[in-house]
């Protein structure tokens, strides 16, 4: 598999080093430069979202890929999606992964890129966050494809990062590079969830 962007000045959102590794590498070995965009303020913690970052920044280092962190604020997360799911935050445990308050998440995080990507310069957005089996390709896409809808100099990258060999690859590196994998998807909702399922 070869990739085709849509433009060359690309901005990658990425969620976790274990989501993006292979993305990053198949991306340099095809030529692409891309900087790497961490917005992340799903993260119930700053804690565990240094954490996470800490882990991707020798790795893009490796690759000669710049890292651009966005602000961490939680609380901001959480109003956006309480809002958007018309809810108490407290309420926004009852939604399953892949639900709703998921699809919110993601528009949340997307449309931040999308704005630094228009601001900068950049013509073309893609993401990791659906690397993972764990998420929706569909609402991944969708919430890329509405983040651009207001800024015509962006476009959306809307690939499979599962299919072309990524997703074994994926695991491999994570397995090669010992990197850290969280065991939850990142909001406190998915912690307790991960929490109850291992009891
Ligand atoms: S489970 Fe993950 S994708 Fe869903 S809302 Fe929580 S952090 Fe976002």
């Amino acid at each position: 598999m070869t990739l085709n962007p849509p433009g060359q000045k690309i901005l990658l959102h990425v969620c976790c080093a274990p989501c993006s590794g292979a993305i990053i590498e198949k991306m340099v070995a095809d030529g692409l430069k891309p900087t790497l965009f961490w917005s992340n303020s799903n993260i119930c913690t700053a804690e565990e979202n240094a954490r996470r970052l800490e882990v991707l920044k020798p790795y893009a280092a490796e690759f000669g890929v710049p890292v651009v962190e966005d602000e961490y604020d939680h609380g901001k997360w959480l109003e956006y999606v309480s809002g958007e799911l018309s809810c108490g935050q407290a309420a926004l445990g009852s939604y399953p992964e892949r639900g709703e308050r998921c699809a919110a998440c993601f528009r949340f995080r997307l449309s931040r890129a999308a704005r630094y990507a228009a601001a900068e310069g950049f013509d073309c957005l893609t993401t990791s966050l659906a690397s993972s089996r764990w998420k929706s390709l569909e609402q991944v896409d969708d919430a890329g494809r509405r983040a651009v809808e207001q800024l015509p100099s962006v476009a959306y990258w809307a690939q499979n990062w599962r299919k072309g060999g990524l997703q074994p690859r994926r695991n491999e590196i994570i397995r090669e590079r010992n990197f850290y994998n969280q065991t939850f998807c990142g909001c406190e909702f998915s912690l307790s969830q991960s929490e109850n399922c291992n009891k």
